[in-house]
């Protein structure tokens, strides 16, 4: 099924006009009320005393009334640019008016459009056209909503990569190649009486194996996709009094979390959202895990407990001028087959006798050693003179990334993940029937179940419930 073949959902099928406020709601130097349909250059017309007339990507000045133009009075002056279909984002007759950025003054005129004949656009609306009119691909379409989400350039950059259809090209040799596979067993199938040659199992098996490595690499970009898409969470546990809220400090670069030299006051989670070489990571410190009395210090500990369960990668905390105690010990088998590191805090304090019958630097050692047999590397910070953290943040950004490089065309979102496994998932029931001599025609069914997953990522056999579902998630306007 092509995308532009694809039922049209019910609101749609009558072509009709749709506007929406496309800027923020709030107030600001200009503000943009945008029409997309068959009606909006005469709606426009109409609702503004345009100075000239509109014309193909042309900005023109125009006069905004209160009321009615012929009779009211001059409230605002706006910039309209008008797209000819089809060489518009939706592929529509689409006009933009930019009016300055006040609510009033773009509820007027959004009121006034409806009352000429436009319908409220749905979110997503203008981009569910595009797509629905083959100017985007699913992937491009849901890339500009991720664009507008973006919270970090390096969220921004992939999501324009996508945008400009990074993904589809990547996916789009694949593709060929099993389209070129099913024509070729189409064929044996077709013109069998014809003397053709039915294509040899052997044949079949090599080709079928050649689409796989792609679909596998594919599938595993989803690893630094997703995290570049979400980002991931980042858990910072330790006794009180280690520096956790020092180090999460650091780590933010601003005194975000309250430090104080009493142990145990750091009692509710303190979450901050970093960008970390452009992956946004949510770092979450929390209360001091330790026999609490006080019934606030407790519920600190309940949560933190949470926190350490639900995030991506536990940061561990440990003092440097303290041996290690039972609870860390034990902190540290709980996070040993967890993505985890060990900060070795306070090793500015790591050198000199601290009254103690053990050397500090001789606890480092040792902490570093108890941290070894569970494969956690450790590392000696300091959250007083910054020693040590860039080496930390180096560490988080691997062990989030699991040194997964950055390369065009990622999967970014379940929903792709999910069509390249069942891709893969009827390849290998494919190969499996190719190896067992099962008639050729049960072997393209498999195979028209991965060409449906492949299509399913572009969009072009995507159900409508769920593309209504995906439009549902972008912003008015938009
Ligand atoms: P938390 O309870 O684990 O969050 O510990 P805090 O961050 O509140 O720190 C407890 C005390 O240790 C404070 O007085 C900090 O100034 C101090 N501290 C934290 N990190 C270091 C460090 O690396 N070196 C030294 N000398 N003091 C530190």
């Amino acid at each position: 099924m092509n995308a532009d073949q694809n039922a049209l959902p019910e609101s749609t099928a009558a072509v009709d006009t749709i506007a929406a406020i496309s800027t923020p709601p709030g107030r600001g130097g200009i503000g943009i009320v945008r029409l997309s349909g068959p009606q909006a250059a005469s709606i426009v017309a109409q609702l503004v005393g345009l100075r000239q007339p509109l014309e193909h990507a042309r900005a023109r000045l125009a006069d905004v009334f209160d009321e009615k133009h012929a009779s009211a009075e001059r409230i605002d002056e706006a910039v309209v640019t008008y797209f000819a279909a089809p060489n518009s984002y939706t592929a529509e007759e689409l006009v933009e008016i930019a009016a300055h950025g006040s609510p009033v003054v773009l509820d007027l005129l959004l009121r006034r459009a409806l009352a000429l004949g436009a319908r409220l656009a749905e979110p997503g609306e203008f981009t569910q056209r595009a797509f629905l009119a083959g100017k985007l691909d699913l992937t491009q379409a849901e890339a500009v909503r991720d664009l507008i989400e973006a919270q970090t350039l390096t969220q921004a950059r992939q999501a324009a990569s996508q945008m400009g259809g990074a993904l589809s090209r990547r996916v789009a040799p694949i593709k060929q190649s099993l389209l070129e596979l099913i024509a070729l067993l189409e064929a044996g199938i077709d013109f069998a009486e014809d003397d053709v040659d039915v294509a040899p199992k052997n044949e079949i098996a090599r080709r079928i194996g050649e689409l796989t490595p792609p679909l596998v690499k594919l599938e595993a970009s989803f690893a630094r996709g997703r995290i570049v898409h979400d980002g991931l969470t980042l858990a910072i546990v330790g006794r009180p009094n280690a520096g956790k809220s020092s180090l999460f400090n650091q780590l933010v670069q601003r005194d975000r979390a309250i430090v104080t030299a009493n142990p145990g006051t750091t009692r509710d989670l303190v979450t901050e959202r970093i960008s970390l070489d452009g992956i946004p990571l949510e770092l979450v410190d929390t209360a001091g895990l330790r026999e609490a009395i006080e019934e606030a210090e407790l519920m600190g500990i309940a949560r933190s407990r949470e926190a350490l369960a639900d995030a991506a990668i536990v940061l561990v905390v440990l003092d440097a001028t303290q041996s290690l105690n039972e609870e860390e010990r034990a902190l540290l088998a709980a996070v040993a087959d967890r993505p985890a590191l060990v900060a070795i805090n306070k090793s500015d304090l790591a050198k000199g006798d601290l009254n103690s019958n053990l050397e500090a630097d001789e606890r480092l050692n040792l902490q570093q050693a108890a941290a070894e047999p569970f494969g956690i590397s450790a590392l000696p910070t300091s959250a007083l003179t910054g020693e040590g953290i860039p080496a930390l943040r180096e560490r988080i950004l691997a062990l989030a990334t699991g040194g997964a490089a950055s390369e065009p065309g990622l999967l970014t979102s379940l929903r792709h993940q999910q069509a390249v496994a069942a891709a893969r998932a009827a390849l290998a029931d494919a190969e499996q029937a190719n190896a067992s001599a099962i008639p050729h025609e049960m072997i393209l069914l498999d195979l028209y179940r991965a060409l449906c997953a492949l299509d399913s990522l572009t969009g072009q056999t995507t159900p409508d419930d769920i593309l209504n579902l995906i439009f549902s998630t972008f912003c008015i306007g938009k």
